[in-house]
């Protein structure tokens, strides 16, 4: 008999064409059929604005702990935050090579240089740890909202930390953001990481204080194992990326910043002002909270898209197939070994697909060779350098204006003479942790 996923034969899930081509691990692109109209998905999603506040405030309570203990967030007020560029040269040298006229102007949301662990994870990984060590601070009667919260930063506060403990599976990223803001509060912290996690991501974590468990699976594995510990011990929190709604909150805050950045440059996103948003996508946590926070805010105008390694597209599989959670990219044969390490993510995480799916506009799919050929040009444009997933967004403009499917749905929303005034964003997700040795490596294979 012929093998089936989740009741289909192979040759019936090839029907259709998104997931043939997933399969055959080609770059592809995807237009969400159930986006619905802004007002009508959030009024129906379980988090609204109220929550998203409520976190942005949790983090402005911190601010001046964060001051403190990472002086890199001083001149901010202890804010963690990225710049907003405009690249130009990118632009124009991305435009030429695709043979593409790109009107409307390339910004980058530069969260390659976030402080404290240099990636998107430094919003929702150190969000929930904060909200966690307040959560019991509060609990326990130590601390009350009305306080100065840089009295955390003493020995006696971190001897309190001390008797709690906090685990978390990760490919690496998150393992850094959650591994150093627990060390520095004084938590006993331990990362659970997959094969594909970067050796020097494991060697900063240990000279930080961390433990590091190390397993040979994937990214589900190391989750899996990280829940396990830490069900076995009352005092042991667990960071779950595949299914967080405080780290979703955390990330979700980056669209109230990003609207203050674009208002700083006398940009608004609306009706006549598309803000087209490209966003690599691991588990979903990252890009789902921001795409969230952006609908949020900018509703209809903000479109957001997903960007995803061709060997590595559990959202696009989820979504497209409707399985969500219910199906891994190895169940259809593919193998998730990508060295956009950030993204190798063979299942997406439970929620998030549901609560994204009538919000986002599409997604799309791009090998690792492309991403390493667009590290090196940006590197070359701008002197920008991001670690290989951090590049996926910049092909979004590319299928919107260079496909067949891109012009379509651009014509079909009545945006085709409004892209003068288009703003283009593609989410550079993390880069700046990265070894000297190990970016001019990057560099090197985007060369040749
Ligand atoms: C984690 C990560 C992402 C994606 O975030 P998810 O929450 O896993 O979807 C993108 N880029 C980089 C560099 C990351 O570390």
């Amino acid at each position: 008999m012929e093998k089936t996923i989740c009741g289909k034969t192979v040759s019936q899930w090839r029907q259709n064409p998104t997931i043939a081509d997933l399969m055959d691990v080609k770059e592809t692109f995807w237009l969400n059929p159930e986006l619905t109209k802004a007002e009508q998905a959030l009024a129906q999603a379980s988090l609204s604005m109220a929550d998203v506040e409520d976190a942005a405030a949790r983090l402005g309570r911190f601010a001046p702990y964060i001051a403190q203990a990472f002086p890199q967030t001083a001149k901010a007020g202890g804010l963690i935050e990225s710049p907003l560029r405009s690249i130009p040269q990118m632009q124009q040298a991305l435009s030429r090579q695709w043979g593409l006229e790109w009107p409307g102007q390339l910004l980058l949301k530069c969260d390659n240089s976030l402080p404290i662990s240099g990636s998107i994870k430094a919003r929702g990984g150190i969000y929930e740890v904060l909200k966690h060590a307040e959560d019991i601070a509060l609990s326990q009667g130590i601390l009350s909202l009305e306080e100065d919260y840089s009295k955390l930063n003493s020995d006696e506060m971190r001897k309190f930390y001390s008797k709690y403990s906090i685990s978390v599976g990760s490919t690496g990223n998150l393992g850094l953001s959650i591994g150093i803001i627990s060390a520095k509060l004084g938590f006993r912290v331990t990362v659970h990481m997959s094969a594909d996690a970067r050796q020097w991501k494991k060697d900063l974590l240990r000279s930080q204080g961390v433990q590091v468990a190390e397993y040979p699976e994937d990214y589900s594995k190391a989750v899996a194992e990280g829940r396990r510990q830490a069900e076995q011990d009352p005092n042991c929190y667990f960071v779950d990326d595949e299914n967080s709604k405080n780290l979703f909150l955390g990330y979700a805050v980056a669209a109230l910043r990003l609207k203050g950045q674009l208002e700083e440059m006398g940009l608004e996103p609306g009706p006549e002002r598309p803000l087209f948003v490209f966003l690599p996508c691991g588990v979903g946590g990252g890009p789902g909270g921001v795409a969230f926070g952006l609908k949020l805010v900018y509703g209809d105008s903000a479109r957001c898209f997903f960007a995803e390694p061709t060997h590595a597209p559990c959202m696009t599989l989820g979504l497209a197939s409707g399985l969500h959670d219910q199906v891994c990219v190895q169940d259809f044969g593919i193998d998730n070994k990508t060295a956009a390490d950030g993204l190798a993510v063979g299942r997406a995480s439970r929620f998030v697909g549901r609560l994204i799916q009538p919000l986002l506009s599409g997604s799309y799919t791009i090998q690792d060779q492309t991403l390493y050929r667009r590290l090196t040009l940006l590197a070359d444009e701008e002197d920008l350098w991001l670690e290989p997933s951090a590049l996926a967004g910049f092909d979004g403009p590319r299928w919107l204006l260079g496909s067949e499917q891109g012009r379509n749905y651009l014509a079909e929303q009545g945006l085709t003479d409004k892209l003068e005034q288009a703003l283009w964003l593609p989410w550079a997700t993390g880069g700046s942790m990265v070894p000297r040795e190990i970016m001019e490596e990057y560099y090197r294979q985007g060369r040749e």
